[in-house]
């Protein structure tokens, strides 16, 4: 029970860098081709050339893709579709600006719907990836569309660019998902301007140029790239896997690529200031910590001549230290008194036990709590030893204070600070023999 408290007290915020679909168009079924319907209704730009104004718009929009110069990824006009068009899996991938059906909710700009096969296209970081067969996209008609040019210019009210979220949907046809969701805490400056961010604002064309976070997304899927894996896994294989290590240990961390023969050097970022510049490196963390790791692998090949390819495993690392246990207490009423807890939590992951122990004035162990904060009420007025156990993996960590109990009304507080313990001592023997008993009594 105190674990499930702590996990609630304890999660990061979590935040993801470009995420996949995982649906991918294999090298068989390019060019995808793509074909658009010619039903144009009044919220679509009007300019120059309006007999291929909208077509043009859509293939500047999957034209803005291929700044990724190191993806192999094609696509190419497959003509014109005299009706209405809604999202259909056959084999069709169309584009449609009616929404006839009024599946798109109101506030939705667009949307893109991919169909996958059964077919497994590759296995990447223990993510399954599936082979597209169907994609569609439809833009909403309740939305103001404008041109490029004008929003450019300034001419604009509220209306979207067309081809901005054309490019937008692209990502998602392709294979590519939201680099921020909506309301998660889009802590990183990259992902929140991507094309692939979750939104797009009116009066903007900024989704029309890919960030470096859409072309890393991009290049993952269809481009050469590399990953790693490193020592110490706990879970290799699964998506939450992490390294996990007692402070000072020394990780090792190796490149994974399909494209090996291509590498020519790495740069990692071990996210404790330390860098390392082999392709294959080792590093020593020495502080407690939850740290990312940012490798830069550098290659060289035929089709785009040197690249360079980014991976961050975020939070990967988690470096435990023995828990640095610091209490205090505080008088509630009569003969109770608040527990509180100033043990350091900032690591994730690295206090999984709590126990407070209670002596009563003669040296019998009155109570054990395994609570963060417990309220206490002592038996008789006194002075009470009191000692907090906190245990993880790195080990127990203990503090211990004398509470001069006082029957008082409830006004005022006593407490004084209670210090980490230099060694564990006998201290750690009392916790892990308290533990001990408590598992047994289940
Ligand atoms: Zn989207």
């Amino acid at each position: 029970m105190s674990r499930a408290l702590l996990l609630s007290l304890l999660v990061p915020a979590t935040a993801s860098a470009w995420e996949h679909t995982q649906r991918v168009w294999v090298p068989e079924d390019m060019p995808v081709v793509w074909e658009i319907s010619d039903y144009v209704e009044d919220s679509l730009p009007t300019g120059p050339g309006t007999e291929t104004l909208t077509q043009d718009i859509i293939q500047k929009a999957f034209d803005n893709w291929h700044v990724a110069e190191c993806a192999e990824f094609t696509e190419s006009f497959g003509g014109v579709i005299s009706e209405n068009l809604t999202f259909t899996n056959d084999g069709r991938n169309t584009i449609a600006f009616d929404d006839p059906a009024g599946e798109l909710a109101g506030g939705v700009l667009g949307a893109n719907l991919t169909w996958p096969s059964s077919q497994v296209a590759f296995v990447q970081d223990g993510k399954v990836y599936r082979r597209s067969s169907n994609s569609d996209t439809v833009f909403n008609n309740d939305v103001d569309w404008a041109l490029t040019e004008d929003v450019e210019a300034g001419v604009c009210s509220g209306e979207h660019s067309l081809e901005a979220v054309a490019t937008h949907e692209f990502g998602h046809l392709w294979g590519l998902d939201h680099s921020c969701e909506e309301g998660d805490p889009c802590n990183n400056q990259d992902w929140a301007e991507a094309t692939m961010f979750w939104t797009d604002s009116a009066c903007s064309t900024s989704s029309n140029s890919l960030n470096s976070d859409d072309v890393s997304g991009i290049t993952a899927l269809y481009g050469p790239y590399a990953t790693f894996q490193c020592s110490n896994e706990l879970a290799p294989g699964e998506d939450d896997t992490i390294a996990f290590g007692v402070v000072p240990f020394t990780l090792r961390c190796n490149m994974i690529s399909k494209n090996e023969e291509q590498i020519t050097g790495a740069t990692w970022f071990w996210g404790d200031g330390g860098t390392s510049d082999q392709v294959d490196a080792d590093h020593e963390y020495a502080e407690p910590g939850n740290y990312s790791i940012q490798v830069c692998f550098d290659g060289v090949n035929d089709a785009c001549g040197d690249w360079q390819y980014c991976y961050n495993k975020i939070g990967y690392v988690r470096a435990c230290g023995v828990p640095e246990v610091e209490f205090t207490y505080q008088h509630v009423d009569g003969l109770s008194y608040k527990l509180l807890n100033d043990t350091d939590i900032s690591v994730y992951g690295c206090i999984s036990e709590i126990q407070w122990d209670i002596f009563a004035p003669g040296g019998a162990l009155e109570a054990s709590i395994q609570a963060w904060e417990p309220e206490y009420t002592f038996q008789t007025e006194g002075e009470y030893r009191v000692v907090l156990n906190v245990g993880g993996p790195a080990g127990t960590g203990a503090a211990e204070l004398t509470v001069d109990a006082v029957n008082r009304a409830g006004e005022g507080y006593g407490g004084c600070s209670a210090t980490g313990l230099a060694s564990l001592g006998s201290f750690g023997l009392i916790f892990l023999a308290g533990l001990a008993v408590r598992r047994r009594e289940g």
